[in-house]
């Protein structure tokens, strides 16, 4: 068994590089056991006012340090958090409940966004271009767009803000970050970090506190110019419409409703064991999870039954245990929600083909927030199962009988966020991946996500990228100077 890390840092909001004592604090908990981890003193409107503030008197200055200064602090971060990450991973398991393998993964995957994002930040490259008049020409620079408003979720603590901050950090913006009120501590973590890989005070700050608090002002507060959200599709759309009264840029990355298409002749022990990986990482809380399992009618029992092996056997508990394979969920609203889905394909005619209890046996989780891993059968699109995102351990099994229609019902949903294929035709498998209304396609892949690569959803699953060079240009603007032509 694993134990949580002594803390290392205050649990309170991190200001101009201190720590700033603010509303009573709330205690943190860990999902599994309902131990208190920490009590956290969140942060009110006066002082997310006061880190905006700061962060806008070191917007100049950090702009000005050379990129490969700023590129060589992140990387630096980086190889910090490498070297401390079972501390962080202890802390995150403990925290968010993932077990700590995956824990492990996010710090590793957090990690090379200071990589990746260290190695861009020299990257950026401007360009001069012909005017139409002969003696003048064009300049075309990318500069910071200033300071960023940085908002995160409880699945990804760590990774997600790694991946805003590292990218608004390299491109020379400042940043407001505000982690999830459910998960505030991984965050809190960082400060000292970073302080310590060399980054100047009041070009992070920190401030943990609740979305409906701290929302309003970050997304309308006239200095910043940059809202980036990672979040659910309603909030996404509440901080879009705050944003528009200043005509803020905004990148958001929101949630989905992945179908995961079974081609006919599909490795299925491969897709098999894919697939329970896939749906029992961080219990199904991922806004990439399969969703929706299409299944070829005449293959549906025997691909259940695959599944039904590897997910009874899947280990279910406290994410401190040695080796885990699912954790429990963030608290019991979210068991209660992912219940009622359930419930709802119940009694729609779905069938619960099997459900893991194996938690139930270990009283030190008795009050822990965890959901049984389950497969549901006879699925329907109308259900409310298949049309909303579950954020559980659920699989949903539909049938299909031809390979255009399975595209066509998966397209059918607002969100398009990714999208997996599994076959061994790959000629097949690129025709039907590209049909796909989605930002990102695992083809016989269940987690394609790297710092290497922009990662993004169209339609309600979001706005812009993280990752690649993409990542970048949400914290930058163009400027065009027309200037005239140097002559001797
Ligand atoms: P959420 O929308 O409830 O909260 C996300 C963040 O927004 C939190 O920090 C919260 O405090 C804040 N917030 C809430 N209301 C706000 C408001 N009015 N103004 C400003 N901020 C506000 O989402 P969640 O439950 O924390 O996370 C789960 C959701 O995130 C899922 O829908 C999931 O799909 C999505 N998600 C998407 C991605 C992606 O990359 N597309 C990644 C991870 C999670």
């Amino acid at each position: 068994m694993k134990t949580v890390p002594a803390l290392w840092f205050e649990s309170c909001p991190w200001i101009n590089g201190k720590w700033h004592h603010s509303l009573p604090p709330i205690e943190i908990r860990n999902p599994a056991t309902f131990e208190g981890i920490a009590s956290v003193s969140f942060a009110d409107e006066a002082c997310a006012l006061t880190a905006i503030n700061g962060a806008v008197a070191a917007q100049k200055s950090w702009a000005r340090t050379s990129a490969v200064e700023r590129g060589m602090i992140l990387k630096r971060i980086a190889g910090l958090l490498l070297e401390r990450k079972d501390a962080f991973a202890r802390l995150l398991s403990a925290e968010q409940g993932k077990p700590y393998e995956q824990s492990i993964g996010e710090v590793e995957y957090a990690a090379s966004f200071f990589q990746w994002f260290g190695e861009e930040a020299r990257r950026v490259y401007g360009r001069i271009t012909n005017h139409p008049d002969a003696d003048r020409e064009f300049l075309i620079q990318h500069k910071p767009a200033g300071v960023a408003a940085l908002i995160t979720p409880w699945n990804f603590p760590l990774a997600q803000g790694a991946k805003k901050v590292a990218a608004a950090l390299a491109a020379g913006c400042t940043a407001v970050w505000k982690p999830s009120e459910l998960t505030p501590l991984i965050a809190l973590a960082m400060a000292p970090l970073m302080r310590e890989a060399g980054l100047p005070d009041g070009v992070i700050q920190i401030v943990p506190g609740i979305g409906s608090v701290l929302g309003p002002i970050l997304s309308s507060h006239p200095s910043i110019r940059v809202l980036s959200l990672t979040g659910s599709s309603a909030t996404g759309s509440s901080v879009m419409s705050a944003a528009s009264t200043g005509i803020k840029r905004v990148s958001l990355e929101l949630g989905g409703n992945a179908p995961f298409i079974i081609l006919p002749d599909a490795d299925l022990d491969f897709v098999a064991e894919q697939l329970t990986r896939l749906k029992l990482f961080v219990s199904g809380q991922v806004c990439v999870t399969a969703n929706r399992v299409f299944a070829p009618a005449h293959l549906q029992h025997k691909i259940t039954e695959l599944l039904a092996q590897k997910f009874a056997a899947a280990r279910v508990g406290d994410g401190l245990a040695a080796t885990m394979d699912a954790g429990p969920l963030i608290n019991q609203h979210a068991c209660a929600k992912v219940s009622q889905l359930v419930e709802d394909a119940v009694a729609g005619g779905a069938n619960i083909a099997l459900e893991n209890r194996s938690f139930e046996r270990d009283p030190r989780l008795a009050r822990g927030s965890f959901f049984p891993p389950t497969i549901l059968t006879d699925v329907q699109d109308t259900m409310r199962i298949a049309r909303e995102e579950v954020f559980g351990p659920v699989l949903p099994i539909l049938s299909y009988t031809d390979t255009g229609e399975a595209v066509k019902r998966a397209n059918d949903t607002p969100y398009g966020l990714a999208a997996y294929v599994y076959g061994n035709n790959l000629s097949l498998c690129r025709a039907v991946a590209s049909s796909l209304e989605v930002g990102i396609v695992g083809v016989n892949e269940w987690r394609p996500l790297k710092a290497e690569i922009p990662f993004g959803g169209v339609k309600q699953s979001g706005i812009g990228a993280e990752g690649g060079e993409e990542g970048l240009r949400e914290f930058l603007e163009t400027q065009v100077i027309s200037i005239p032509k140097p002559s001797l």
